[in-house]
């Protein structure tokens, strides 16, 4: 309870859902994610079998945003190391990479957008 008061205080806003897993009251965070704070767990509300499989690729597509992200930031650490010959190959990963990272936070933003207006 204290956990959600802290969130709600932080914007994020009260629902009238609740946790399948523990019956906390859920949370709609300012990114337009369910969460629970008692399980520290995003929730995904499903009505169908077609949007669970939907689901869980988004969540899938954001771990591997995540690594996406993680490679971006470690190729532009080494970057101060390279002469400007070298620089080339590694700017064009870093914006391959980008190109990737901004269309996955692209599916990522429309499903979270049609969740928020379909519950
Ligand atoms: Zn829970």
């Amino acid at each position: 309870m204290k956990k959600i008061a802290q969130l709600v205080r932080a914007g994020a806003a009260l629902t009238p859902y609740t946790c399948p897993v523990c019956g906390t009251v859920l949370v709609r965070l300012k990114t337009g994610e369910l969460y629970c704070a008692n399980c520290e767990k995003t929730v995904v509300l499903v009505k169908s079998e077609e949007e669970a499989q939907q689901a869980l690729e988004v969540i899938q597509l954001r771990e591997v945003r995540k690594i996406i992200f993680d490679k971006i930031l470690q190729l532009g650490r080494e970057l101060e190391k390279l002469t400007a010959s070298e620089m080339v190959d590694h700017l064009r990963s870093m914006s391959l990479l980008l190109d990737i990272y901004e269309r996955l936070s692209r599916i990522h933003t429309e499903v979270s957008k049609r969740q928020s207006t379909s519950s």
